[in-house]
């Protein structure tokens, strides 16, 4: 049975863009796990009316559970609880053991700052303890308590969590396990859900692919298959029941076999964890890079992962010509007859990272990110990836890559991840 959920969240920051919305896709992915259709994310701004809105909109769809994200706070344009009481055709009453609690919480909060002004304080902590009749409590993971409201009939029921992200995840497995949540979503199946991801392949091809699947007899039907274009690689993303499985592994198995070259991740593993694994070994191999155009970009994504300094020893941002030289150790006479973006200078790149730094394994990267400084014979978007094991255990890639200078210099990054972890795998 389809269960369907939707999601509002408020927040006139959120709205505006100022504050990326992070508990939308959160509870989305919290609400699959529970085998619950996502119906859509609203976000609306701190305004009563559009709240209200919003949840008449979804119960209008169907929803048997509507979450709230934001406005539990105690000021003035914090105003979800009343809005859904009001939705919910309950009174607004004074828990006033959560009222107690609060006040606890808040005084030794507020025990810090002897002037600040008690009775205003008093006021919010009040507010922040008045709830809709018969709502389950939360307990505050800051000073606002979450809500789970019941439905009144068969309209759906209101999960109510706080904004702030390092309160509302914690409270979710509380609200997920309290009987109205359990039974909003009564009859609900879970749904799988599988990823792959290749790279070098235009989205073009995936959908001539799925064609192709179903000519040849597999039941795309009983799939939900969504493909996207992320950081210059394509990632399908499939749902299903678990019943479904047989479905998916038949497609699995049909773009394994038709991508075979491109298709280089089947269990959702990126390939930054791919490129960290090969470098992991056994043997254990150190890496060092040395850029120009990404500026410590390739780097600094290295360093995303916990536990880099395993096997990075470090990077060098080589970006004027005179850097290359001292640092990279690249010859004067090679730049000069060859350009500064040029195989030449991206091999002499990944090879002055190796010996600067003493490590297996060099990256080099120079190219041209734009809008200028491009020519005919170098026009922005030519990149020059390098890595390097040393002496003829090299691997070379030149690029002509579309878009923004961001978009450029971001690509750059996925494509030498992708260039260096080729050369380790073609090794092994
Ligand atoms: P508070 O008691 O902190 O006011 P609240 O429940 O009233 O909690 P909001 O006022 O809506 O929450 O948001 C407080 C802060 O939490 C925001 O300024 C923002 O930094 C963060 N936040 C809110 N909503 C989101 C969201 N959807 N995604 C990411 N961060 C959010
Ligand atoms: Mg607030």
């Amino acid at each position: 049975m389809t269960i369907l959920a939707g999601i509002v969240v408020t927040g006139t920051e959120v709205l505006t863009g100022r504050v990326v919305d992070r508990n939308g896709p959160w509870c989305s992915e919290q609400l699959r796990e529970l085998g619950v259709e996502h119906q859509s994310t609203v976000v609306v701004g701190d305004r009563p009316a559009d709240i209200l809105a919003a949840l008449r909109w979804f119960e209008a769809q169907g929803c048997s559970l509507i979450i709230t994200s934001g406005g539990l706070g105690p000021t003035a344009d914090d105003l979800t609880a009343t809005v859904v009481g009001e939705f919910q055709g309950r009174a607004m009453v004074v828990d006033e053991p959560l009222h107690v609690r609060i006040t606890e919480i808040l005084r030794r909060l507020t025990a810090r700052w002897p002037n600040v002004d008690q009775d205003a304080i008093a006021l919010g902590n009040l507010k922040q303890a008045t709830i809709p009749e018969g709502a389950t409590i939360l307990e505050p993971i800051g000073t606002a308590p979450g809500l789970v409201v019941p439905s009144v009939g068969d309209g759906p029921t209101v999960v109510v969590l706080p904004g702030p992200p390092s309160e509302l995840i914690p409270m979710w497995q509380v609200a997920a396990a309290s009987e109205p949540f359990r039974s909003a979503i009564e009859g609900s199946a879970a749904i799988d859900q599988s990823m792959l991801r290749l790279f070098g392949i235009p989205e073009s091809e995936i959908a001539a692919t799925m064609r192709d699947a179903v000519d040849a007899g597999v039941d795309l039907d009983a799939l939900e298959i969504t493909t996207c274009l992320r950081r210059g690689e394509i990632e399908i993303v499939t749902r299903f029941a678990p019943e479904k499985t047989d479905v998916y592994e038949q497609f699995a198995s049909f773009v394994a076999a038709r991508h075979a070259d491109t298709l280089f991740s089947t269990d959702g593993s990126t390939i930054d964890e791919q490129f960290a694994t090969l470098l992991k070994g056994p043997p254990l191999l150190s890496l060092a890079v040395a850029e120009s155009c990404t500026g410590g970009l390739v780097a600094a994504r290295l360093t995303e992962r916990p536990g880099a300094s395993e096997y990075l020893r470090g990077g060098i941002v080589a970006y004027s010509n005179a850097a290359k030289v001292s640092l990279a150790h690249v010859a004067p006479q090679m730049i000069e007859t060859n350009g500064a973006v040029s195989e030449e200078v991206a091999v002499a790149l990944a090879e002055g990272a190796r010996t600067a730094l003493g490590a297996d394994l060099g990256i080099g990267v120079t190219g041209i990110a734009g809008p200028d400084g491009g020519s005919e014979d170098k026009p922005v978007g030519l990149v020059w990836c390098a890595a390097s094991l040393g002496g003829d255990r090299l691997a070379v890639r030149k690029l002509q890559l579309p878009g923004s200078r961001q978009v450029i210099r971001d690509r750059t990054t996925t494509v030498v991840l992708h260039l260096a972890a080729s050369l380790l795998g073609s090794e092994s």
